[in-house]
């Protein structure tokens, strides 16, 4: 069975490591820094297959240099030249197989331009969207606009409900508590709150989340309700779906 286990990065990012019945080699996205995977690999013995990379920015890339000097592996990642060590760029609608399964990649530009997520179809679904989509809230627009976020969302919302959704950075805590001033009434997501404050407590991960429980308590995935659109209108315009959008994100910059 393939285990996906989180790395702890900086303040608040995490490092996926993927393996295959906990032995052989392992595949990480985004290593920012390189020393978590590395004393990873040491612990464990396990050598370093592949490297997935979602975008440029250097809190998922800082690690790169380093672990491919030492360990070699294939770097996949998007067509960015600003990426250095990138071995196969990809982009929309390419596929690749690593550990044993599918990966299929998605453009999914908004908090950069060259933004890309991972879906790997299968039993469980896996969907690496880095800081396209987060517990509870998506990530700030440094390069792109609503409308392509708001697109990327759209489609992350029609996978299958129990696709496990590998965000990158522990920041449910914030992201519900600003869900709760944009949607006001939600138990499930009340629930959820209380469920990640524990967690925290005992320095637990919040993550993985799920594209079902999102579709249920992520703000930024329900902005054709009406409930929503009402909160909105209270900041911004709000008069459908990606007016909505538009004004929680940057209700969200501000909260
Ligand atoms: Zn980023």
């Amino acid at each position: 069975m393939l285990t996906v286990k989180p790395l702890p990065a900086f303040q608040d990012n995490y490092i996926w490591v993927m393996q295959q019945d906990n032995t052989g080699n392992v595949v990480v996205v985004d290593p920012g820094e390189a020393q978590p995977v590395i004393d990873y690999l040491e612990r464990t013995g396990a050598g370093l297959e592949a490297i997935l990379i979602t975008h440029h920015h250097q809190d998922h890339t800082g690690g790169l240099a380093e672990l491919k000097k030492r360990y070699a592996p294939h770097v996949i990642g998007p067509d960015n030249p600003a990426i250095a060590g990138i071995d196969e760029a990809v982009g929309e609608g390419d596929r690749f197989r690593l550990m044993g399964r599918h990966f299929d990649v998605m453009a999914t530009p908004g908090h950069t331009l060259d933004h890309i997520s991972f879906l790997s179809t299968g039993t469980p679904s896996l969907l690496f969207c880095a800081d396209t989509l987060f517990c509870g809230g998506c990530g700030r627009l440094f390069e792109g606009t609503p409308e392509q976020m708001h697109q990327a969302l759209t489609r992350f919302a029609e996978l299958d409900d129990d696709t496990l959704v590998f965000g990158a950075h522990e920041y449910t805590l914030s992201n519900l508590k600003f869900a709760q001033a944009a949607e006001p009434d939600n138990s499930t997501r009340d629930a959820l709150l209380e469920e990640c404050q524990k967690a925290r407590e005992l320095d637990r991960p919040t993550l993985p989340s799920t594209i079902g429980r999102e579709r249920a308590i992520n703000p930024f995935m329900r902005v054709d309700l009406e409930s929503v659109q009402d909160s909105a209108a209270a900041q911004g315009d709000a008069h459908d779906a990606l007016s909505t959008f538009t004004t929680l994100r940057a209700w969200k910059d501000r909260f």
